[in-house]
């Protein structure tokens, strides 16, 4: 499966940054759902580093008809 770039961090919410909602189509995510992209480090010019735990759905196609809306 091909690995997707990920959006900019500055575009993500609140909850996709902690993994709570699909970082493509922002759908909420359970618990047990939901595919772990892994830790990603940013580095803002402006600010301290941090890290944030982009998170997509397990259907990639459902998630592309949500995220095409
Ligand atoms: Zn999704």
């Amino acid at each position: 499966m091909a690995v997707r770039q990920l959006p900019p961090v500055r575009e993500m919410s609140e909850r996709q940054q902690r993994g709570w909602c699909c970082v493509w189509c922002r759908e909420r995510l359970g618990v047990d759902l939901g595919t772990d992209l892994g830790e990603q480090r940013v580095s803002p010019p402006d600010g301290a580093a941090y890290s944030w735990f982009p998170r997509e759905c397990a259907d990639a196609t459902a998630c592309a008809d949500r995220a095409a809306r």
